[in-house]
């Protein structure tokens, strides 16, 4: 769906092109060749540029256009007097828009913020704030916009306090799912304790889902509103007086799909492990992606009620795993319970609040919220519909939200049971309706002042996601993570065909020596590479590494849909000598020259010291504007140089294809003869892989 841009031009009342420059300050990419434009982003612009005798100043400011060039003069004026060596600033008088207040001693301001803003919202004279920010070395106008940290700097010897505001949070961290950065503009003074959010994780049928479902039935009534049963994907009960969020998804992999989304909602996690039959490959896997996530595990040894339930023998068989037992004088909590009986639930949940306790969690319920979807779907009725988790902040029905590239008006905001509620705060999980279109899970929750304020904002995300497509795979990361010094930790999920081989490689990796990197292998396991392998890595940034093992077809998609890498090996030398050079960083990216075309001089039409402009035969591939060149003799090289401009007949040319004449300007270091073969050639940088075995 899109728009004409000839024909919202004309509504705007401007040229193609001047709404084109508008659109690309307002930040959007438009291509010159650009026809049309999507419809969220015309709806956008004909909000926001649509002429209007009163509006037309405050749309400039909006692109920080307005230069009021007087005030412009003056301060160049003064600019020029300031380097003369004469202090000016404070004597002169600059027409002052503003009225005059008393400064305020706390102003709440933005992230960002123009010097007439600040001055209107400080009581600070105009003329001050240019000044100071003129002693500083910045150049201002009165709309300048200035950062929060170079306010404060400017305000603070004049005795102004300054406090962010928090506005409408950064896009990049939005799309990159950076919760920790928005939890950040918590104020810590109006911080309160928060309930924890558990998740239960654990091997298929150790009861994962009955002990779900034992702790809801019995401490949550039902009580769902209107009859209209909604799926909400976590409840919270009551304990003691205090509150737990359960996530009902059991299992690691919402877990670690939603942290391969940046998302860290679970503060502790649940490891049931089955009385009768101990720990199992998905029970270490389990452990491994909590213990990845740093989030504190709680074990539920389970089935207690079964006849051949044996409690020490799991006990013993997690101490193998670094999981020992608090009465064995370890630290990790482990409750014996029953699902089917209810034996030793209460006690898990006073073990949950006391875990949680230990981790001090807390959020600040006064600002605006901040959320994590958990789960979402389009449904007949609601439209697209999500269940959120509220992370920080309260979050109230009719709150303008922009959640991923999805924004809309929360005309329905309902808790776990079903009931209608108008407001809510940290750590409670929620349905909400009323959304543009459906979210996925990991998408962050923001609040925005205005639904306009939310469009934007999803459209920048939209738009960011769709760049984003490209991203690099997460070997050209670590690559250049390495290259730069800025990987201290390169983690792997390790795969083997059998357990002697693991432990060998395993045994093997950890004495690879780096000065910078160290490997940490955090999953191994016996078998082929599965989706939660591949997840793992995704959600850790790390690679997958397999040793005579296979990557079923559905796992080699997931890894591509998730730009994870994995590498198979066949033989362990092979393995460990290019684990040692990506450590040591030769596998830097190769720089390969590609050829693009030959030509041979003709004629030469000027020549200058070392500018020249020739005329060419394309001799084979093509002539290329802005690549180098080599000049050749008698099949030597004599020169070097680059093309600067290229034209065909009288037209000025990208490129001129074969067989076609050219007129070549160049820069270089040689003159060009009549019968010179002028080779165009350019480079690449190819990013060097772990060669592997599998060649597929
Ligand atoms: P999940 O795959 O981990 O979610 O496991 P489920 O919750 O689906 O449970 C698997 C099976 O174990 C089901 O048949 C449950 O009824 C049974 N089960 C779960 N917990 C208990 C328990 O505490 N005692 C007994 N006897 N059976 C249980």
């Amino acid at each position: 769906m899109a728009t004409k841009l000839t024909d919202l031009a004309k509504q705007l009342e401007l040229s193609t092109k001047e709404l084109k420059d508008k659109i690309r300050k307002l930040g959007f990419d438009v291509g010159p060749k650009a026809k049309t434009i999507d419809n969220d982003l015309a709806e956008l612009l004909l909000d926001e540029l649509k002429p209007e005798e009163e509006g037309e100043a405050d749309t400039a400011e909006i692109y920080g256009e307005i230069v009021d060039e007087q005030i412009q003069r003056e301060i160049v004026k003064k600019q020029r007097k300031r380097t003369a060596g004469k202090d000016a600033v404070k004597k002169e008088k600059v027409d002052e828009p503003v009225e005059e207040k008393a400064p305020q001693d706390v102003v709440e301001i933005a992230d960002v913020i123009s010097v007439k803003e600040l001055a209107e919202k400080s009581g600070v004279k105009i003329a001050k704030i240019i000044g100071e920010l003129m002693k500083n070395g910045i150049l201002a106008n009165i709309n300048q916009q200035i950062d929060f940290e170079t306010a404060v700097l400017i305000l603070e010897d004049m005795g102004v306090k300054l406090k962010k505001i928090r506005g409408a949070a950064n896009v990049e961290d939005i799309v990159a799912g950076n919760l920790e950065a928005l939890l950040k503009e918590d104020d810590p003074e109006e911080s309160v304790k928060r309930p924890p959010v558990v998740c239960v994780m654990g091997h298929v049928d150790h009861g994962k889902t009955k002990i779900l479902d034992y702790i809801r039935s019995a401490n949550v009534i039902d009580t769902e509103a209107g009859g209209i049963t909604q799926h909400i994907a976590a409840y919270q009960v009551e304990k003691n007086g205090r509150k737990i969020t359960f996530l009902d998804t059991p299992g690691h992999e919402a877990f670690t799909a939603m942290r391969a989304r940046g998302a860290k909602v679970t503060d502790v996690a649940i490891l049931v492990v089955a009385a009768d039959e101990g720990v199992k490959p998905q029970t270490i896997e389990a452990m491994d992606h909590a213990k990845e996530a740093g989030v504190p595990i709680v074990v539920a040894i389970n089935k207690i009620d079964k006849p051949n339930a044996n409690v020490d023998k799991v006990k013993g068989e997690l101490a193998q795993y670094d999981l020992q037992p608090d009465d064995w004088g370890g630290k990790t909590v482990m409750v014996p319970v029953s699902a089917h009986t209810g034996e030793g639930i209460d006690q898990l949940l006073e073990m949950i609040l006391l875990t949680a306790d230990m981790e001090d969690l807390k959020a600040d319920p006064k600002r605006e919220a901040v959320g994590t979807v958990i789960e979402a779907h389009l449904d007949t009725n609601f439209g697209p519909v999500a269940t959120i988790l509220v992370n920080t902040g309260t979050l109230s029905a009719m709150d303008n939200v922009c959640i991923g590239s999805a924004y809309g008006r929360l005309k329905v905001v309902r808790d776990h049971t079903g009931k209608n509620v108008k407001q809510a705060g940290p750590s409670t999980p929620l349905l909400i309706a009323g959304l543009s279109e459906t979210p996925i899970a990991g998408d962050i929750l923001q609040v925005c002042k205005t639904e306009k304020e939310a469009r934007l904002q999803a459209l920048n995300v939209s738009t960011i996601r769709k760049a984003g497509k490209g991203r690099a795979s997460s070997m050209d990361r670590i690559i250049s993570q390495i290259n730069a010094g800025e990987l201290n930790t390169l983690k792997i999920i390790l795969k083997a065909d059998t357990k002697g081989s693991l432990e060998a490689i395993r045994d093997s990796l950890a004495k690879i020596k780096s000065d910078t990197v160290a490997v940490k292998v955090i999953h191994s396991g016996v078998g082929n590479v599965t989706e939660s392998d591949v997840m793992m890595a995704a959600a850790s940034r790390g690679l997958v590494i397999g040793f005579h093992v296979d990557v079923p077809a559905q796992v080699k998609r997931t890894a591509q849909r998730e730009k994870t890498d994995i590498v198979i090996y066949k033989i362990i030398y092979e393995l460990l000598d290019n684990i040692t050079k990506l450590l040591t960083g030769m596998l830097e990216p190769e720089i390969v020259e590609v050829v693009v075309g030959r030509a041979e001089v003709k004629q030469v039409f000027l020549t200058k010291k070392k500018e020249m402009i020739v005329g060419c035969k394309v001799k084979s591939g093509k002539m290329s504007n802005r690549v180098k060149i080599r000049v050749f003799r008698d099949e030597k090289v004599v020169g070097e140089g680059e093309i600067i401009s290229l034209q065909k007949g009288q037209e000025i040319a990208k490129e001129v294809m074969e067989g076609n004449d050219c007129g070549i300007k160049y820069q270089g270091n040689v003159q060009m003869q009549e019968g010179d073969i002028v080779e165009a050639y350019k480079t690449e940088e190819h990013e060097r892989t772990l060669s592997s075995t599998d060649d597929e």
